[in-house]
């Protein structure tokens, strides 16, 4: 029996397919040209706009906002791509709540911030689906870049150095690109395949050749890469995840959420897929969110969210708690797991409830037990195959600028590197930003 999978409560298809289908649709769907319009009416073109220094790509968003209310989506989407050019994958999948939609003005005066968000997908869009790329490549340099990494990192910066004329081999574990926006961004954020449809539009640009089942510490060393390309770029994310310290973690039925996560993302019929009826998941950001809502749409009929501290200390922002809550997800705080129990496969979770003395976590002693078939664990991924002679910072690579690691010649970006919040629209800017710092020293 395949451990955290086949376990007897954990079924397939709790749904019809046509439930399933509703239930997966996109979570903000794309606003109509006449929506668009209006949206873009309530900006106010701010002067020094909070939005702007709000984003980390530093999109200028008043002049995309005017755009679009100039009847100029495409040029519009091009403002939006000078900066980022993942932008159509952020506009589904930012935080906005907590970034520039948070420091709009209209936020702040009425508590409804223009729709930032929204009418950066309906920009990018209209320029994705027009087919040509919006731009070209420079005159070759002659120098080729190897990008270890294919996610947002990874492509934001081969697609500025082909940009900039530059050769980019990226290599890439995986058998797809795209990273977490192919293998863990909410199935509800990003539909219809579109992170793949991203990247094929992306590397339009040139220059840029993906070889995936290429594997850093396996089929290729960074000396290797040193010695062969002119600069290297890590964009390695964080492909290991935290340990949960309890007992019967063991058990059938438990399971990392990020692998769960991943199965429902590939999942070519999510009919096929197997969820429990009684589902708890062990933390409190993004991952935990999303997963505690794909067990609710794929059918769970009790999914409980478990944190150990309490709502304000959560990495989910509270428009993310609220949509786990709208999903009809528990949210459990202040309390911590002790075992799992059941004959083999999970059947329940015990928890401790904790409280926090001087930012010290202890255990109080009172115990709270759930029906559990299924444990996902979503306590926290962490730097994995990292190679030797690069010097750390904590458990990331240390950077300094933008993005220079400890070893010449070797730079580093996205959530593998130190600094900077683990967000898609974060990993782009710093494989941007690295970009420009590759070229201008290949170029000095
Ligand atoms: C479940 C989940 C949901 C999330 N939801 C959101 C969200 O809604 N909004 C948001 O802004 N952020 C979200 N995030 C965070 C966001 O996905 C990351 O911050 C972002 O993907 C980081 O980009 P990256 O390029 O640094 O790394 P990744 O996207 O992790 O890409 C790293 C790439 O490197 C490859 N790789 C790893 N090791 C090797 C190796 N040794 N050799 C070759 N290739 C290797 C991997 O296969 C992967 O393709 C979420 C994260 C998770 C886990
Ligand atoms: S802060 Fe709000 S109103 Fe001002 S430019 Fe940005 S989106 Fe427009």
């Amino acid at each position: 029996m395949a451990q955290g999978q086949m376990a007897p409560g954990i079924v397939a298809g709790r749904l019809s397919s046509d439930e399933l289908t509703s239930n997966f649709t996109d979570l903000h769907p794309p606003l109509a040209p006449h929506e668009a319009a209006v949206a873009a009416d309530r900006c106010y073109f701010c002067y020094d706009a909070p939005c702007v220094t709000a984003c980390p790509t530093d999109i200028d968003i008043p002049l995309f906002i005017r755009q679009i209310q100039a009847g100029q989506p495409q040029a519009a989407g091009r403002t939006i791509f000078q900066q980022n050019i993942l932008g159509g994958m952020c506009a589904r999948v930012c935080p906005t709540e907590t970034l520039c939609e948070e420091a709009c003005v209209r936020e702040t005066a009425e508590g409804k911030p223009v729709e930032i968000g929204r009418l950066q997908r309906f920009a990018t869009d209209d320029l994705m689906s027009a087919g040509a790329h919006p731009f070209e490549r420079a005159a070759s340099t002659g120098k080729t870049v190897a990008v270890v990494g294919a996610g947002p990192a990874g492509l934001a910066c081969a697609h500025r150095l082909a940009m900039l004329g530059h050769d980019v081999v990226i290599h890439e574990g995986k058998p797809k690109p795209g990273g977490l926006n192919e293998y863990g961004i909410a199935a509800y954020k990003s539909t219809n395949n579109f992170a793949q449809a991203e990247v094929d539009w992306l590397l339009k640009i040139g220059g840029i050749t993906v070889e995936t089942g290429s594997v850093l510490g396996e089929s290729i060393s960074l000396d290797g890469l040193v010695e062969n390309y002119d600069a290297v770029f890590l964009s390695i994310g964080l492909a290991g995840v935290n340990a949960l310290h309890a007992d019967g973690v063991d058990k059938d039925g438990v399971r990392d959420a990020v692998d769960f996560i991943s199965d429902v993302r590939q999942a070519g019929d999510l009919a096929q897929l197997p969820v429990g009826r009684n589902v708890v998941v062990i933390g409190g950001g993004m991952t935990a969110v999303d997963a505690a809502i794909k067990s609710k749409l794929l059918g769970a009929e009790n999914v409980t969210i478990a944190y150990r501290r309490g709502r304000d200390a959560m990495g989910a922002s509270r428009y993310e708690q609220d949509l786990a809550a709208s999903h009809g997800v528990q949210i459990l705080t202040n309390v911590q797991p002790v075992a799992v129990r059941g004959n083999g496969a999970a059947t329940e979770i015990e928890l401790e409830y904790t409280s926090s003395q001087n930012g010290q976590l202890t255990g109080t002693g009172e115990m709270v037990r759930l029906r559990a078939d299924q444990v996902l664990k979503a306590i926290g991924q962490t730097l994995e195959g990292a190679p030797e002679g690069l010097k750390l910072d904590g458990n990331k690579i240390a950077v300094s600028g933008a993005g220079r690691t400890s070893v010449a010649g070797v730079w580093a970006g996205g959530d593998c590197a130190a600094g900077g919040e683990d967000l898609t629209v974060t990993a782009v800017a710093e494989g941007r930003d690295a970009a420009m710092d590759i070229h201008a020293t290949l170029v000095s």
